[in-house]
């Protein structure tokens, strides 16, 4: 799938939309789900044109890669995430519900998560 340009998330990357910022170094971008999923639930964005975790593992150079899971890890220490525990999710493609083709980490936290997945989803 070729990457969109005009995807919401390339436009908050670019400075044209609006985001409320949890943190931003020169690899990636975090920052609050404007639909909370969770009391706590943040994105983190790779500063790249990349859909998925497929592209962007095949394609992305090593340092983005690894600077991308570094502010993942950040993001969550900074929230304070790390000892009471906290989730994080990937959606990639159709049968996942992927809405912004744009590469995304979500992180969930601040209660207990229950379950990775409902039973109906199995
Ligand atoms: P996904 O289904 O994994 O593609 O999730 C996309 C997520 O992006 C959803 O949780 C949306 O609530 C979130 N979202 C969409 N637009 C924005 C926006 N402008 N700012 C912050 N989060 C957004």
């Amino acid at each position: 799938m070729a990457y969109d340009q005009n995807n919401i998330f390339a436009k908050i990357l670019k400075g044209e939309i609006p985001c409320n910022k949890v943190y931003e170094d020169d690899f990636a971008l975090a920052f609050h789900d404007i639909n909370p999923q969770a009391p706590i639930h943040v994105l983190v964005i790779p500063k790249g044109d990349y859909v998925s975790m497929a592209d962007f593992t095949a394609d992305a150079p090593a340092e983005l890669v690894t600077g991308f899971f570094r502010a993942v890890g950040t993001v969550a220490k900074q929230l304070e995430l790390v000892e009471p525990g906290y989730r994080i999710l990937a959606n990639a493609g159709v049968n996942a519900h992927q809405e912004v083709p744009h590469l995304h980490i979500h992180i969930f936290g601040g209660r207990p998560l229950g379950p990775m997945l409902t039973r109906e989803t199995l």
